[in-house]
């Protein structure tokens, strides 16, 4: 600290606080941060460069002082213009006003800095321009950053910014060309209210589930714009956070991909659709064959490929012209579509030849081939019926051959060269007829055709027949029957109902043979009432799988029993497992109604069914019926024993009664009892017999049953 002292003169004093107070200068210069400050003579030698300008342009004081300002720090391009205003600065020994100037640091990058200048004249001394530049790069970052964001937000991309409560902050023009609406519409609001509504309400969550744990989501979503118009987006959603990780906005980057998705419509289009009649072409039936092919592999159902040629189509393109025949090809291509189920496919196969794939058929080849000859036949009618070309009525008559596979071990080319090869069999056969490819096909179709046929009228004329096969207790007392069905066929005598049930069932006549049944056997337990006093006697109905699954088949048990005045207590209705492929709450339904009408139910053939312990138990049953087969089995192997004592422990387990049928030999019904069996029906017994035989030798004689 200098302070005034007696023993210094005067001048000695002043020569020491002005060197003090230099010192103190030099020092601030030297040391300010961020503050360069440098010192340049009229020709711009560099006279004075502190330490931060060292910083800010990269010279040492050592480098620069000597040295030109112009070839340290100006980019040529200013040299004119700072030689000029240097001019005037040490002409004026005024600074010019302050300014932002961008300056070059020594490796050549630019600099930002806010300057200010002054000219320093000490008498005696040449005048110094002092510049003072403050560091502005981090400014001119950011600036640039916005620049750049500002550029990119105003793409041709639709950008929509939202806050983290989903309320819109900001859109780009293009946005709002694309939209329609006003960007002031739009703020504020929910980016739901372009939702076109044609996406459901689980999409969104899924969409906010990924933003929300992935920070990102992309994909198509549908808007509506102003207008009303439908378009498609393809979005992409980012969130973004702030340093503590939580979410403050979304930015939707949104590209209208309407055209783009029409056009790769009409390509699909073009490439595996028929112009002309708009079905699937050869290219598609392919690729659909190989997948049908394929399918095999998981399941054993049919398939069956129909080729369909168009009889004389050349004549009428000759007669009527090629523009007549492609309207006949586009309502015939209907008249197919129409026909088949949509899970078919139908396919123009070039010409005037199209090819039909059903799908799905049934896994028994002779089931699945009447089907496919029933479709075949109702494609045969309905493409035979006139046609209407330009007012001019026109006929046209198809062959169509058809091929069934079932393995997925047949090629798609083998498997249209059967069915085309079967299509000109069906050509030389004579026009619009259908024809297998395999004969033995053929004759087995005939043969179920010609069955269904004669059972159809064998309905009608009253051919069918009920029989009756008692069933007992253990102890030898009649508790009970089972009817089946005959079929007294005028040339073949007695038909088996194992040869003409499954036929009745794939044909449907089931149903009006099932009602047959029920009522003929009702009528019967009301004609015996008398005879069966008070017993417990029940007559048991078989019932298939197909009539069960009718939706009123509860209706019309009912009718039925009233209809003839039957105690419902009396039938029993026989059901296989196979009834629950159509969903076990409808059966259980369904037997829960009849139950409380009084009627009974067996479990027929146990056993031999996809017994599952979790439906039997859910099932309101009254007993189980041992299949015949272990029955049969007992005395030949000990896997049936341990099958028939396990059913019975089951039965028993449920309160179910267990009866056992197919009981031929006294061994066999010893054997039952001993394993505690409380029923039995089989030849043993009595075979099945026409009613009045029964009548005769079972109820006039109730005790004298085990003959
Ligand atoms: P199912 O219901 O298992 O009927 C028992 C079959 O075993 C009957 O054959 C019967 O004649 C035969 N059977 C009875 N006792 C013995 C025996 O001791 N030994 C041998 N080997 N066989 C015996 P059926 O009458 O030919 O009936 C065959 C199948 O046809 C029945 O099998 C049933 O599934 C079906 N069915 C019969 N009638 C009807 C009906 O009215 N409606 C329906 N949906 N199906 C019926
Ligand atoms: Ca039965
Ligand atoms: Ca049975």
């Amino acid at each position: 600290m200098l302070e005034p002292n007696l023993v210094v003169s005067e001048t000695e004093f002043w020569e020491a606080a002005v060197s003090t107070a230099e010192q103190r200068f030099h020092k601030l210069c030297d040391e300010a941060e961020a503050m360069s400050i440098q010192g340049y003579l009229q020709d711009g030698t560099v006279v004075y460069w502190n330490r931060a300008s060292e910083m800010i342009y990269g010279y040492s004081a050592q480098e620069a002082i000597g040295r030109n300002l112009l070839d340290l720090i100006i980019p040529p391009a200013a040299w004119a213009a700072v030689q000029h205003d240097m001019a005037q600065m040490f002409e004026t020994g005024k600074g010019i006003p302050a300014a932002r100037l961008t300056l070059r640091h020594k490796d050549g990058h630019p600099v930002s800095v806010f300057s200010s200048h002054t000219v320093v004249a000490l008498p005696g001394h040449p005048k110094v321009m002092f510049c003072m530049d403050a560091d502005m790069s981090a400014l001119a970052q950011a600036e640039e950053e916005l620049r750049i964001a500002a550029t990119a937000f105003e793409s041709q991309q639709g950008m929509l910014i939202t806050d983290a409560h989903d309320r819109i902050l900001r859109v780009n023009s293009a946005f709002t060309q694309a939209t329609g609406y006003r960007a002031e519409e739009l703020l504020g609001q929910s980016p739901r209210i372009l939702h076109s509504g044609h996406q459901e309400a689980v999409f969104f969550d899924q969409m906010w589930h990924t933003l929300r744990a992935q920070g990102s989501w992309q994909g198509e979503l549908s808007h509506r714009r102003q207008s009303g118009e439908v378009y498609t987006d393809w979005a992409t959603i980012n969130a973004v956070r702030n340093p503590l990780g939580d979410v403050t906005h979304y930015v939707y980057a949104l590209t209208d991909i309407t055209q783009r998705k029409q056009v790769e419509a009409q390509l699909t289009q073009l490439a595996f659709y028929d112009a002309l009649t708009h079905l699937p072409n050869r290219r598609l039936l392919h690729d659909r064959l190989h997948q049908a092919i394929a399918a095999r592999q998981r399941h054993r159902h049919c398939a069956a490929l129909l080729f369909v040629d168009v009889d004389d189509f050349k004549g009428l393109n000759d007669t009527l012209g090629h523009e007549m025949g492609d309207l006949l090809l586009q309502q015939l291509a209907d008249r197919l579509q129409r026909h088949v189920r949509d899970s078919d496919t139908v396919a123009r196969f070039g010409g005037d030849k199209f090819v039909v794939m059903l799908d799905d058929l049934s896994d028994d080849l002779a089931v699945a081939a009447a089907d496919a000859e029933r479709t075949a036949h109702k494609l045969l009618s309905v493409v035979g019926e006139p046609y209407s070309l330009r007012e001019q009525h026109y006929r046209s008559e198809v062959s169509i051959g058809i091929t069934l596979f079932q393995a997925s071990d047949c090629t798609v080319d083998e498997l249209i060269r059967q069915a085309e090869m079967a299509m000109y069999a069906a050509k030389a056969a004579g026009r619009n007829k259908l024809r297998f490819f395999d004969v033995r096909m053929q004759s087995e179709v005939s043969h179920r055709v010609a069955l269904i046929n004669s059972l159809r009228e064998g309905l009608k004329h009253a051919e069918l027949r009920l029989f009756c096969q008692p069933q007992v207790s253990h102890t030898g007392q009649l508790i009970g029957a089972e009817a089946l069905v005959r079929w007294a066929h005028p040339e073949r005598g007695m038909v088996s109902p194992a040869e003409f049930i499954p036929i009745a069932e794939s044909s449907g006549l089931i149903l009006p043979l099932g009602i047959w049944v029920m009522a003929e056997a009702c009528r019967q337990l009301v004609a015996w009432t008398e005879q069966l006093g008070t017993s417990d006697f029940t007559l048991a109905v078989n019932v298939s799988a197909a009539q069960f699954a009718q939706p009123d088949f509860v209706e019309q048990v009912r009718v039925v029993l009233n209809d003839t005045g039957t105690d419902p207590r009396r039938l029993k209705l026989e059901l296989t497992e196979s009834m629950l492929v159509n969903g076990v709450d409808d059966v259980i339904a369904k037997m829960e109604s009849l139950r409380q009408l009084g009627v009974g139910f067996s479990l027929d053939d146990f056993g031999t069914g996809y017994s599952s312990l979790s439906y039997l138990q859910r099932l309101p049953l009254n007993q189980l019926k041992i299949d015949q087969s272990f029955v049969a089995g007992l005395q030949r192997d000990r896997s049936s024993e341990v099958i028939v004592q396990t059913i019975i422990a089951l039965g028993q387990s449920l309160g179910l009664t267990v009866i056992a049928e197919g009981v031929e030999t006294e061994s066999q019904r010893d054997m039952l009892t001993r394993l505690g069996c409380e029923a039995f029906q089989g030849y043993l017994i009595g075979r099945p017999m026409p009613m009045v035989d029964f009548e005769a030798r079972f109820l006039r004689r109730p005790d004298a049953v085990m003959s």
